[in-house]
C-alpha cells in the first residue's frame, strides 16, 4: 500500500483530468485527492476523494492537507496565456498567490514533494527560438509568462532556502482529446481536430507558418510522474525543466489531417494570440530532462494526429 497521499489542485482542467486518473492508477484511488474550485465535468474525478477547494484560500488548503494526511501536492491551478492577457491583474494574483500558498504549506508542514508546472511562456522575444536551451535570456512578454518565470524563481528559492522538494516542467503546448484546453495560445492544435471531424474545415487563429513546440498529453502525464518518482538527488534543476515533444505549424498540422481526410480545408484569421505565439520558441532543447531523469516521449507527430482523430471521432460518435 502506498504511504504517499497526494492532493491535486486545479484537478478539473486539461492536465488534471488525465493526471488524476494516472496518479490513481499508480498510487491507489483513495490516496489521490482531487480538488478544484468547481465540480468536475469528468465523472472519473469522482472515482476517489474529490473536494471543492479555492486555492486562493491557504487555510482551506491546509485543512485538506491535514484531513487527508497529504504528503505531496500537485498544483495545476493557473490562468493561462490568452486569458491572462484579458485579465492581467487577476492572472498575476491567481498564479502567484496559489503557488505561494502551496510552497508555504510544504515548508511549514514538511510535505515530501510539490509539483508545479511552468511553461514555454517563460521565454520571450530575445530568447533563441530554435532548440531553446535550458538557460538563456528569457524576458517573457505576457503576464502569464511573467508569473511563470517568477514562480520558477520562487520554487528554486524554496528549495535552496527551506529544502522544499519542488519539481517542475516547462510544458510546451499540450494536445489532448479527453479534456479541452483552458485558454492558451496553443489551443488551436486541439480545436482543429474537433472542427475537422465535425465540419471538415477550420479557421486558425494563428498564421500558417507559426511554428510552436507541442507535446501529446499522455507523454506529458508520463513525464510528470517520471519526474516526481525520480530519486531526489537526480533532480538537478529546481526552477523548471525544458521538455520537448515535437514542433509544427498550423499548415503542417492541416496537411497531416488531410492525409486522413483529403477534403479537409484550413483558413487563417490570426488574432491577438499571434503576437503571443511570435514571442515563444519554435523548438525546445530538453537535454537536461533526458540526462537527469531519462525523459523520452513516446509519440511522434504522425502518431499523435492519428490518435487524436481516432479518439475524437469516437467521443463525438462520428
Ligand atoms: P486549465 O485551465 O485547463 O485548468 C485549470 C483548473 O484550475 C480548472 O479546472 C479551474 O477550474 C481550476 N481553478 C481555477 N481557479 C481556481 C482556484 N482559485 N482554485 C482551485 N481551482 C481553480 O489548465 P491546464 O491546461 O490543465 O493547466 C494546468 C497547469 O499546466 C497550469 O499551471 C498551466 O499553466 C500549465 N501548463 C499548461 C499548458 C497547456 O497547454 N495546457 C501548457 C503549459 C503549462
Amino acid at each position: 500500500m502506498s504511504k504517499s497521499n497526494l492532493l491535486v489542485i486545479g484537478a478539473g482542467g486539461q492536465v488534471g483530468t488525465e493526471l488524476v486518473v494516472a496518479l490513481r492508477a499508480a498510487y491507489g484511488n483513495s490516496h489521490v485527492v482531487a480538488s478544484d474550485i468547481k465540480k468536475p465535468s469528468d465523472e472519473r474525478l469522482l472515482d476517489g476523494p474529490f473536494e471543492i477547494l479555492d486555492a486562493m484560500d491557504g487555510n482551506a488548503m491546509l485543512d485538506l492537507v491535514k484531513k487527508y494526511n497529504i504528503t505531496e501536492i500537485y498544483h495545476l491551478v493557473a490562468m493561462l496565456s490568452a486569458t491572462g492577457e484579458k485579465y492581467p491583474a487577476l492572472g498575476w494574483e491567481l498564479n502567484m498567490v496559489t503557488l505561494l500558498n502551496v510552497l508555504n504549506i510544504a515548508k511549514d508542514h514538511n510535505l515530501e514533494k510539490v509539483y508545479w508546472p511552468s511553461s514555454i511562456a517563460v521565454f520571450g522575444p530575445n530568447t533563441p527560438r530554435e532548440q531553446t536551451p535550458q538557460h538563456c535570456t528569457m524576458n517573457p512578454s505576457t503576464v502569464y509568462g511573467i508569473s511563470k518565470l517568477a514562480g520558477e524563481r520562487w520554487c528554486e528559492y524554496y528549495f535552496n532556502k527551506y529544502g522544499v522538494d519542488v519539481r517542475s516542467i516547462r510544458y510546451p503546448g499540450l494536445i489532448s482529446w479527453q479534456a479541452e484546453p483552458g485558454g492558451g495560445t496553443t489551443d488551436y492544435a486541439v480545436e482543429i481536430f474537433y472542427k475537422a471531424i465535425k465540419h471538415n474545415t477550420y479557421t486558425s487563429f494563428l498564421s500558417a507558418n507559426t511554428e510552436l513546440p507541442m507535446l501529446y498529453m499522455s507523454d506529458a502525464i508520463q513525464g510528470t510522474i517520471q519526474l516526481m518518482q525520480a530519486p531526489k538527488e537526480n533532480i538537478k534543476i529546481r526552477s523548471s525543466y525544458n521538455l520537448a515533444g515535437f514542433s509544427f505549424t498550423p499548415e503542417q498540422l492541416a496537411q497531416l489531417i488531410k492525409k486522413h481526410q483529403p477534403d479537409f480545408t484550413i483558413n487563417y484569421q490570426p488574432d491577438f494570440r499571434q503576437q503571443i505565439a511570435d514571442s515563444w520558441p519554435k523548438s525546445i532543447n530538453d537535454i537536461h530532462a533526458q540526462q537527469d531523469w531519462n525523459w523520452k516521449p513516446s509519440y511522434n507527430l504522425e502518431a499523435m494526429v492519428e490518435d487524436m482523430l481516432k479518439n475524437i471521432a469516437i467521443k463525438l460518435n462520428k
